[in-house]
């Protein structure tokens, strides 16, 4: 045995590398699916078994009334929590263990956590199972070789994060249990990669803008007016205007992928007219003018917009219309909104990670910030908690992407930051 801390931790992490892939495995044959919300319960029991035996006081919670939530598929989380030797602060390790839909393009089964070549393949094993197997694994590690820490450590795994958060960390810091004063530092496995700590996130704004028309026969479309073609102007307008201006707003934040580093728009879907015929009905539409169109859109906002100023914009592109386009109409409804969240690199959290990296790995931690939100917008608006990141194994990119995964060498290499970063921030030795 060596007295250096980081190459104990080290060896109790690689003694823990068939366990680690074991766990890992098991957590993705859970098909946490969301939505609808499937076997929240199930991996909250599955967790709550795993922690109760390295000595955790574990509460299922389930967050009833909020958006899914219902007896078919309820909210469950779970909030693990293990005392020290004596007082001291409270580390959080917070992952969602929900996934997004299957979709198309697999070539291994997406709820089987085959290992090859050294790589775990499943929905969520990079978004963000390998981050949460990682986690307890470091937990694991570092109560056998620092077994008289002073403070606590809580690992929550918790629902919807993929639709938001609201039955997940949004509900738990509702009720106080990210508030300052019960807990002090969190670190969210999100899949960033294992030399770099992310700070923050830009912002959201979803809306959904509809053109209005008015109903004729199909035969006689003059007669009308069509609402997919105001839309088709719409669309032009942003194809032309909106994107090239949006390509031209940088920031400052280190958003990760560089192609983010900018604002963005989705168009994340468009239906206009008659309700849809399913493929391969024998239905036959009628012949009518569409009264109506419906798009959502997804903006992607940076630090230095705001999300009156994004909205200022859309508005502006509908109202140019309204003036030169004839008979167009809209309507514009804001779906959500979120604005961009930053702990500061000097923070607690952020410190002992990239110290932690230099240890453990060799290497300088870059900063970097996440394209999407996650969680560690409810920790910080609601929770009111400022030292707070995203720090875990896996590469962004694959997140739900087909034949998702999340590389062994690259969960042991961050269990081994975590449980370093951990010691630190226990310890005070930041
Ligand atoms: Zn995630």
């Amino acid at each position: 045995m060596t007295d250096n801390l980081a190459e104990r931790l080290r060896a109790a992490i690689e003694a823990r590398r068939a366990a680690l892939i074991a766990l890992t495995q098991d957590l993705i044959r859970i098909p946490t699916l969301n939505p609808p919300g499937e076997d929240y319960l199930a991996i909250c029991e599955y967790l709550r078994d795993r922690l109760r035996r390295s000595g955790f006081d574990c509460r299922l919670m389930r967050a009833r009334g909020t958006p899914g939530d219902s007896d078919r598929y309820p909210r469950w989380n779970i909030l693990a929590r293990r005392e020290g030797r004596g007082p001291g602060q409270c580390v959080h390790f917070n992952s969602h263990v929900d996934v997004v839909e299957v979709g198309q393009g697999w070539t291994t089964d997406p709820f089987g956590g085959a290992l090859i070549d050294g790589r775990i393949y499943g929905r969520g094993a990079c978004d963000m199972k390998g981050g949460l197997a990682a986690s307890i694994i470091a937990v694991e590690a570092f109560l056998e070789v620092c077994p008289d820490y002073d403070g606590a450590i809580e690992i929550s795994g918790t629902a919807d994060e993929e639709s938001g958060g609201y039955g997940g960390v949004a509900w738990l810091a509702e009720r106080g249990f990210f508030s300052p004063d019960r807990v002090q530092h969190v670190i969210i496995p999100e899949p960033l990669q294992k030399d770099r700590v992310c700070l923050g996130h830009r912002g959201v704004w979803w809306a959904e803008i509809e053109t209005l028309g008015r109903i004729a026969h199909g035969s006689m479309p003059f007669l009308g007016v069509c609402a997919v073609r105001h839309m088709g102007a719409v669309l032009h307008e942003i194809e032309t205007r909106l994107i090239p201006a949006l390509s031209n707003k940088t920031t400052a934040m280190p958003v990760v992928p560089e192609m983010a580093r900018q604002s963005t728009i989705n168009i994340n879907s468009i239906h206009g007219g008659l309700e849809e015929i399913p493929p391969g009905s024998t239905a036959f539409p009628s012949a009518c003018v569409p009264h109506i169109a419906r798009m959502v859109i997804d903006r992607r906002f940076i630090a230095e917009e705001t999300a009156e100023g994004v909205r200022a914009e859309i508005e502006e592109i509908l109202e140019r219309l309204k003036r030169t386009r004839p008979d167009f109409d809209y309507r514009l409804r804001e779906l959500w909104s979120v604005a961009p969240s930053w702990t500061e690199e000097t923070a607690p959290v952020p410190r002992a990670l990239a110290a932690a990296i230099e240890e453990a790995l060799g290497t300088r931690a870059t900063w970097v910030a996440s394209p999407g939100t996650y969680d560690q917008k409810h920790i910080d608006r609601i929770g009111r908690l400022k030292n707070c990141v995203a720090y875990g194994p896996g590469i962004l990119e694959l997140a739900h992407q087909p034949d998702e995964w999340v590389g062994v060498d690259d969960m042991t290499d961050s269990a081994t930051v975590m449980a370093l970063a951990l010691h630190r921030l226990l310890t005070g030795a930041v």
